[in-house]
């Protein structure tokens, strides 16, 4: 379906947009909307300004206060998308955030925000899904350029600190980081943090956390922050306390029982099971003998990919939009076919994978014969902050009784249509049913990139009610 979720900057747009609505406007609303203007557009000391002044004009208004948080020697400024993709309700958004930059240093941080899609752009599964993620630079500034540890305290956005690793890896506060979404707007709770004096990085719980910049960490700790995945490599960096088991980490060997053991059973080359995982030489296994990204390589593994696969479309529906609106199952409006010289005409706009498609099916089922849909239960579910739905919670769809009357593989605007003709139904009241899968199959490949996928996330479904009346 289409979003209706507005995007971030709608606010800013109706303001900034048309100049004779803003005598309308209280001064508040006006200021602030003119600082998030300023720090979209990286002009981070005016933003500052009109800020401070904004919370001295207002103190008592909603606007005041937030420009009050926002004046706050370490703080929030504003934010600006780097990568647009489609609408936020059905993207995967991904925040950029930087911590220890001044205010005179925040230039730099735009650059390497501007550095991170292309990252994600050229690693092999990423880029076939490329399309299904938004970019957005979160502009924060820090009191201080520096991360907390050695005894020493810095006053900065996220609070950056050194973890007791071996080598002091990097970790900010996600409380803060949460915050710092929060102050945004509507988010996937998504982040990829870079501590301007940090070194390596953390991964967990959406949000990822570089020190400095590099491009082989960045991706690595995307793999743990999106989609919990563990560590691959054996080199011990500090005390973990037992192996934890991740899509991709075994605690045991045996190879009915590793989480992948569905990759091995299907035979699929090269995996297995190997020794040497999660930071340990022995006692953890991982699913190939090496150079998955997980460990220190450039590609995902098999069962990494599937993870990420299955993440992104917990996220994404492979039904963009759709026309007319569909019916839920417990609907009483229906379509009429009853114009002898007007077909009904769907369609459905699919998302678009890099290089393969995805696939159409479309049934039409006698009231009786169409199986219950998932519908009621989508109606149920708890949006997520985003505003869209956790696409897990919707589970399996059910088996279709018949196959398809007609089905479209490949069609390059993703658009794909169906027209009921009259004259084609007996009366009575029918369901027309859309489903559109990506079989994840791309060409000249054996093997599709997610095998087992029990809560269909890789389909999305579509109906609407029809009633074709009786001849008088
Ligand atoms: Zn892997």
């Amino acid at each position: 379906m289409t979003s209706s979720r507005p995007l971030f900057a709608c606010s800013l747009a109706l303001l900034v947009g048309g100049d004779g609505q803003q005598a309308d406007l209280p001064e508040q609303t006006h200021l602030l909307a003119r600082a998030e203007e300023r720090a979209a557009a990286g002009r981070y000391a005016e933003a500052r300004r009109l800020y401070e002044r904004l919370a001295r004009a207002h103190p008592d208004t909603a606007e005041g206060r937030t420009a009050a948080r926002r004046s706050k020697p370490s703080a929030y400024l504003g934010a600006a998308p780097i990568v647009a993709n489609g609408p936020p309700a059905n993207r995967v958004d991904v925040a950029l955030m930087g911590d220890g930059y001044q205010l005179g240093e925040m230039k730099g941080f735009d650059k390497l925000a501007a550095d991170i899609p292309p990252l994600f752009e050229r690693q092999a599964t990423l880029r076939e899904y490329f399309s299904y993620f938004n970019f957005h630079r979160l502009a924060l500034v820090s009191a201080d350029n520096g991360v907390d540890g050695f005894g020493r305290e810095y006053d900065t956005a996220l609070d950056g600190r050194t973890l007791s690793t071996y080598a002091g890896h990097v970790g900010v506060s996600a409380k803060r980081v949460r915050a710092m979404l929060d102050d945004w707007g509507e988010h996937d709770s998504l982040a990829i943090v870079f501590v301007k004096q940090g070194v390596l990085g953390t991964g967990g719980g959406g949000f990822a956390t570089i020190g400095g910049r590099n491009a082989k960490t960045t991706i690595h700790e995307w793999g743990h922050a999106f989609a919990g995945l563990g560590d691959e490599y054996a080199t011990k960096t500090h005390e973990r306390g037992g192996v934890s088991r991740r899509v991709n980490v075994s605690d045991t060997d045996d190879p009915d029982e590793v989480p992948w053991a569905h990759w091995i059973e299907a035979g699929v080359r090269g995996v297995g099971v190997y020794e040497g995982a999660a930071g340990q030489v022995r006692g953890a296994w991982k699913p190939t003998s090496g150079g998955c990204v997980m460990e220190s390589g450039e590609f995902f593994c098999p069962p990494c990919r599937e993870a990420l696969v299955l993440r992104i479309y917990s996220i994404v529906d492979p039904i963009e939009s759709c026309s007319p609106l569909p019916h839920p199952r417990g609907h009483a409006v229906h379509l009429v076919l009853d114009d002898p010289f007007e077909p009904l005409a769907f369609e459905v706009g699919v998302m678009q994978p890099e290089k393969h498609r995805i696939e159409v099916g479309w049934w039409v089922l006698p009231e009786r014969a169409a199986p219950l849909g998932p519908q009621e239960r989508l109606e149920r579910y708890r949006p997520s902050r985003a505003g869209h739905t956790d696409r897990r919670g919707r589970g399996p769809l059910p088996m279709m009784p018949t196959e398809p009357v007609a089905y479209s593989r490949g069609v390059r605007s993703g658009r794909h249509r169906f027209r009921l003709e009259p004259g084609e139904l007996e009366p009575g009241r029918y369901r027309v049913v859309c489903r559109a899968t990506d079989t994840t199959l791309l060409r000249g490949e054996r093997t599709p990139w997610v095998l087992a996928d029990p809560d269909d996330l890789l389909v999305s479904e579509r109906a609407w009610w029809v009633v074709v009346p009786q001849e008088d």
